[in-house]
């Protein structure tokens, strides 16, 4: 039967926005952690239970939102963070898309608190899944944001399905907060469950401190291990670490790749790493490596995908060919080493 075509009540319209970014508490953590950042916090502490199905806690002591713009926060293709399309070529913040709070608020009840920096007072405001909300009230709250979400999925069954144990749940989260603690080394992070703190890292600011949170969230093997890299040609730098290969891992989990620190997924540079450490790893084994890659914001394209996780590069044969040979002198010489000290 011939249906009529209609417009989609703007409710639905975030809740399948959602569907691209919301997947599990994981991703929730993510995008609520990214706003953190982008805020310029130096302390994000993350409180969850059951997983972060039931509660999902991120508190930052960022610069805050004015009680004027916090409905606007969670109103869909609302951002602070581009004007734009000029802004989207050169963009430097992790969000852009002004759509990960409304996609959350339509799929939980979110409470969004946050007091600017030196005002007076905090404001606060709620929403259940609705598409409207009422005026802030004041409350009381330190400098900064804290966002808070409830039963995840609540007025989405169909995907409430899909989450899984809060334990798989939580794994997945916790996965998350330590890929940004091994991003932002600066910055002080937390995670509690329950009540119980799983962990809390202080910010570190020197090289000692960087390599106690990068053994406290690898595992001191990896830190022994390491070759340190520090590489620059031209506008490209790379830095980081990568693990020798004599200690590579029967898995992938030790990888990381942060483009101006994004975490992201990208053949290419897959694919760069693994020609890099071809002929000096056995058949079957995974590299282990931690490394960020600072590249002009205007030579990579991220508004690939709603979580970003892929990025484009306008000149990939460039950054290819730059993450191949940074990495594979780095190896030889590692070799040419032998199994001294490590140099980190
Ligand atoms: P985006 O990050 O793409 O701009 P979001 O929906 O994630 O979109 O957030 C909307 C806006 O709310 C942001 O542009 C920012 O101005 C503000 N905001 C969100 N979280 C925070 C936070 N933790 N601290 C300060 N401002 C925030
Ligand atoms: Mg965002």
């Amino acid at each position: 039967m011939l249906k009529p075509i209609r417009l989609l009540p703007s409710q639905l319209i975030d809740q399948i926005a959602a569907g691209e970014v919301v997947e599990r508490p994981a991703s929730v953590a993510k995008e609520l952690i990214e706003n953190s950042l982008d805020a310029g916090a130096g302390r994000i502490d993350i409180d969850v239970e059951q997983g972060g199905i039931k509660r999902l806690r991120v508190r930052d002591d960022g610069h805050g939102i004015p009680a004027a713009e916090l409905s606007l926060a969670l109103s869909r293709h609302a951002t602070s963070k581009i004007v734009e399309l000029s802004d989207l070529e050169g963009v430097a913040s992790l969000g852009f898309r002004g759509e990960a709070l409304p996609s959350i608020a339509s799929v939980s009840r979110l409470t969004l608190t946050s007091r600017v920096r030196g005002a007076d007072l905090a404001w606060q405001v709620q929403n259940d899944g609705a598409a409207d909300f009422d005026q802030p009230r004041p409350v009381a709250h330190p400098d900064g944001t804290t966002v808070e979400i409830r039963d995840l999925f609540f007025n989405v069954p169909a995907r409430r399905k899909f989450l899984r144990t809060a334990k798989t749940e939580l794994g997945h989260l916790e996965q998350v907060a330590r890929c940004f603690a091994l991003a932002q080394p600066g910055i002080a992070l937390s995670l509690t469950h329950q009540g119980r703190v799983l962990f809390d890292l202080p910010a570190a600011t020197d090289a000692a401190a960087i390599r106690q949170r990068l053994a406290d969230l690898l595992g001191s093997g990896f830190v022994e291990q390491a070759l340190e890299i520090d590489e620059q040609a031209g506008d490209l730098s790379l830095r980081g670490w990568v693990v020798r290969p004599a200690f590579s891992r029967s898995q992938g989990d030790r990888q990381f790749f942060f483009v101006n620190g994004r975490l992201v997924r990208d053949r290419l540079v897959a694919h760069a790493v693994r020609q890099a450490f071809k002929d000096v790893l056995h058949h079957g084994r995974h590299p282990a490596y931690l490394l960020h890659l600072a590249i002009p914001p205007a030579w990579v394209d991220v508004n690939v995908h709603p979580a970003k996780q892929e990025v484009r590069f306008r000149d990939g044969r460039q950054v290819h060919d730059f993450l191949n040979r940074a990495l594979s002198r780095r190896l030889a010489e590692g070799a040419a080493l032998g199994m001294g000290a490590p140099t980190l």
